[in-house]
């Protein structure tokens, strides 16, 4: 017999949750295991808003699994430890990312790429944990995972701006080092300006590249530079401004989540650079071949990055002052917070007052 969420486990939480394809996010009683001997137990104080939790809440990729509770990048304040947790006790700073879980016997779990594993975990969105229950995500009042799962926050830093680097920061800084977009000198391009492209705007500063933003609205322009750092910025439907870029950059991220023409963003790189696809459109893009063979230039994805990597993003972080841009909202708030996302109306990520508004 199928359990109720609030009776598969002894301990009581509260969250929010969508329970169709309407999406819209209401409280939600349900339950967590308890601390296991490599569980690390939190409070959760902020959660930020991912355009991927909008995606789910209205099942855009065809895969949710309802009622879910939404939210991969939230932090908080250790509360409780199993007995053979090793690196964290009561009061520490911590948050979990997209990640909950992996097989750790494959060669991506070997090599510190669980975000690559086959039998990943997500934190939320319809993954099975080992037990077989459901996982669910920080739009809520606790969360409990295995102390490998656990990201350090480190002292220094605001909780609320560091929460959206749980996901949308790994995402940008895991291709920017892989692809070796981090060499001084280079001109790397961050394509789309919102919550992964604004931090990927930081990031590929603080590894001393130059960066030109590619963006579709002309306004960004004097934040893009002013603000955030950025070198240049090139207005993606502009013609005579891409043509006078073509063969340019040395590699691009592009953080778009809308479909989106890809052939004028192959003309900017120079022969042999790669484009790193980190946005998700729902739908297929249109990748002719022509010029991809024009300069032997590669296209490319890139997914999150493994706990390792995501430790070393927060320490980088912190080292630099990197934070999100953030607007706080109450947990009241959400539904008109998605609208606004959907809309692209956010500088640049909502995170969620957790610990002062998230009232059971
Ligand atoms: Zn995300
Ligand atoms: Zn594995």
């Amino acid at each position: 017999m199928v359990k109720a969420p609030v009776e598969e486990h002894p301990k009581a939480a509260f969250g929010w949750a969508a329970r169709d394809s309407s999406g819209l996010l209401s409280p939600f009683n349900f339950s967590r295991r308890e601390t296991g001997e490599k569980d690390v137990r939190f409070k959760v104080l902020y959660c930020g808003i991912c355009h991927s939790d909008l995606h789910v809440v209205k099942n855009e990729w065809g895969n949710t699994v309802y009622p879910v509770v939404p939210g991969h990048e939230l932090v908080g304040i250790v509360t409780e430890v199993g007995t053979k947790v090793q690196k964290f006790k009561t009061g520490d700073k911590v948050g979990v990312g997209c990640l909950v879980g992996a097989c750790h016997s494959c060669n991506n779990c070997a090599n510190d790429l669980e975000n690559y594993c086959s039998k990943v975990i997500f934190t939320y969105g319809g993954s099975k944990y080992h037990d077989g229950t459901t996982t669910y995500g920080g739009y809520s009042d606790t969360m409990v995972a295995d102390e490998h799962y656990i990201v350090r926050i480190p002292d220094n830093v605001p909780l609320d701006a560091s929460a959206p680097l749980l996901c949308a920061g790994i995402t940008v800084y895991s291709p920017l080092r892989y692809f070796g977009f981090d060499k001084p000198g280079l001109n790397i391009g961050v394509v789309g300006l919102g919550g992964l492209g604004h931090v990927a705007v930081k990031f590929a500063k603080a590894m001393g590249v130059k960066v030109t933003v590619i963006s579709t609205s002309p306004n960004k322009k004097k934040e893009a530079i002013d603000h955030l750092g950025a070198d240049s910025f090139l207005v993606s439907t502009d013609q005579d401004q891409m043509l006078a870029a073509m063969g340019t950059l040395d590699g691009i991220v592009d953080t778009v989540s809308a479909v989106h023409p890809l052939p004028t963003l192959i003309g900017l790189l120079k022969s042999h650079a790669k484009l790193v696809m980190v946005g998700a459109p729902d739908k297929p893009l249109e990748l002719p071949a022509f010029p991809l063979l024009l300069g032997r230039k590669t296209v490319a994805g890139s997914c999150i990055g493994g706990m390792k990597e995501t430790q070393e993003m927060i320490d980088f972080a912190a080292k630099h002052n990197i934070t999100a841009d953030i607007e706080v909202i109450p947990i009241d708030y959400v539904n008109t917070a998605m609208d606004r996302l959907a809309k692209g109306d956010v500088k640049y990520r909502f995170v969620i007052d957790i610990g002062k508004t998230l009232k059971c």
